[in-house]
């Protein structure tokens, strides 16, 4: 179905009681209906309202007053969607702010679908699908980077890339295509080092596009992070220190933490989905052992290990079995207790873990040590959220394909098949990249993406 001359409204702000519920009305008939419901205290009209301007006034339905509201008028093409748009900005309560709505839909408006608006920007040519993207990714972000990255993704940072490598690659295969079509004519031949250094040139540029991929996924999704070790060495406590707040019981008796605990921290910029496990010890208990066997499948699903020793007891067995079981992840191995007095011989852990990091979790020293130990790890310490890089599964495959495209033509050149071959895949090429900013995607692409937004954006 065509909406797309429809007068399309929501409640654009969250669900819930604010200090101001914003609705918004874009299309055609945007002012139409605004008019048809609202008294501005001046008395005049929606229509002789210039774009960017605003009136104070009451809405109404068929004679009732409905609330006291400002309205927000912009014009076409100056506006979020590029249509004529107004937004009335009334009193939070969801109560009134659906009242309002009905008003406007009782008056002309259809409800808009999930993420209508941002299509109809995308449609209108205002930004485009990795641009719309970002819009999703900046209403849900988590912390400073992740909403750094998404805004510079808003203001066209992948977007500048993408028309980059497009430019060289359409560049190679008008040349190559001039060449072979127009024999006649007087073109120079396709010089292959030349071809190939453009493609190679192509090729680097979509990896840097990919380069920071897996270190914004973590920013954005968080890392799941499994902290083990033998009871009462600390892992409870260095759980509460890490969220800040007291979730796991700590007690003085072993084996208490009987069930994984997960929480999800915020550590400067990475998001750590932190599961505090039982250990890893043999046991008869057969509470403990169930325990036992969930810290083990946790262990394989992480991919961060916290590994926590206490530094007041020597090493054991149960600590050496622990650390034949991790060698494998990627751990940290965090000795706690280093308020008190170390009997612990660490070389043996260091032999089998790179990282060791020392902590009192009970007075929260050398937190910041792992926090930074955490973030080279994990690659997030050099992320650059100003550097442009693809931020959703739909847009890295379509990068990776175009890599594979590339890397083919790359393969028919210097195995010095005919140019049309090397022509076709530089085309798939160019169709993967475009793909990213929606320029060449498929209607159910488009419509994927949108499907995922809220109602009101
Ligand atoms: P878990 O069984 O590994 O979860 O260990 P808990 O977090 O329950 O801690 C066991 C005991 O060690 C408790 O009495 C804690 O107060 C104590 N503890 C934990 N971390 C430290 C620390 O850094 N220093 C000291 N002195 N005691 C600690």
């Amino acid at each position: 179905m065509n909406r797309i001359n429809d007068t399309i409204t929501a409640i654009s702000t969250a669900n819930g009681a604010g200090g101001i519920g914003v609705i918004r009305i874009s299309g055609e008939e945007a002012v139409i209906i605004a008019d048809r419901i609202f008294q501005s205290i001046s008395g005049k009209k929606v229509a002789d309202m210039k774009g960017y301007t605003a009136a104070y006034g009451y809405i109404y339905d068929n004679g009732e007053k409905i609330d006291e509201v400002v309205l927000t008028v912009f014009r076409r093409p100056h506006s979020y969607t590029g249509e004529d748009v107004v937004e009335i900005s009334c009193h939070g309560g969801l109560f009134v702010t659906k009242q309002v709505l009905r008003t406007v839909i009782r008056h002309g408006g259809i409800p808009a679908q999930a993420g209508e608006f941002t299509q109809r920007a995308f449609l209108n040519g205002k930004m485009d699908l990795s641009e719309a993207e970002a819009v999703m990714d900046i209403i849900s972000a988590k912390g400073k980077t992740e909403a750094r990255t998404a805004l510079a993704c808003r203001e066209g940072n992948i977007s500048r890339e993408i028309f980059k490598i497009n430019d060289l690659l359409v560049h190679c295969a008008s040349h190559l295509s001039a060449w072979a079509d127009y024999p006649e004519e007087d073109i120079p031949e396709v010089d292959s080092a030349v071809l190939k250094e453009n493609l190679i040139k192509a090729k680097s540029l979509i990896e840097n596009l990919l380069k920071n991929y897996d270190a914004g996924m973590i920013i954005r999704n968080g890392i799941d992070t499994a902290i083990v070790g033998k009871p009462n060495v600390g892992k409870s406590t260095l759980m509460n220190q890490l969220s800040g707040y007291e979730k796991s019981i700590v007690t003085d008796i072993p084996g208490t933490t009987r069930d994984v605990i997960e929480e999800t921290v915020v550590l400067g910029d990475v998001t750590l989905n932190l599961s505090d496990t039982a250990g890893l010890r043999d046991t008869d208990n057969i509470v403990e052992k169930m325990g036992v066997e969930k810290a083990r499948q946790k262990l394989n699903t992480s991919s961060l290990v916290l590994a926590v020793f206490d530094s007041t007891q020597e090493l054991d067995s149960e600590d050496l079995q622990l650390l034949d079981s991790i060698k494998d992840f990627p751990s940290v191995a965090v000795i706690n207790k280093t308020d008190e007095t170390s009997i612990l011989d660490t070389e043996i852990i260091a032999e089998k873990i790179r990282n060791i990091v020392y902590i009192s979790a009970k007075t929260g020293d050398g937190i910041d040590e792992l926090v930074r130990k955490i973030e080279q790890l994990t690659g997030t310490a050099e992320f650059d959220p100003s550097v442009a890089t693809l931020t959703n599964e739909r847009q890295r495959s379509c990068a990776v394909k175009a890599l594979e495209a590339l890397n083919e033509a790359v393969s028919s050149v210097d195995m010095g098949f005919t140019l049309d071959a090397t022509t076709v895949s530089i085309e798939d090429a160019i169709q993967n990249i475009l793909e990213i900013t929606g320029e060449r995607a498929s209607e159910v692409v488009v419509h994927n993406v949108f499907k995922n937004f809220c109602v009101g954006k």
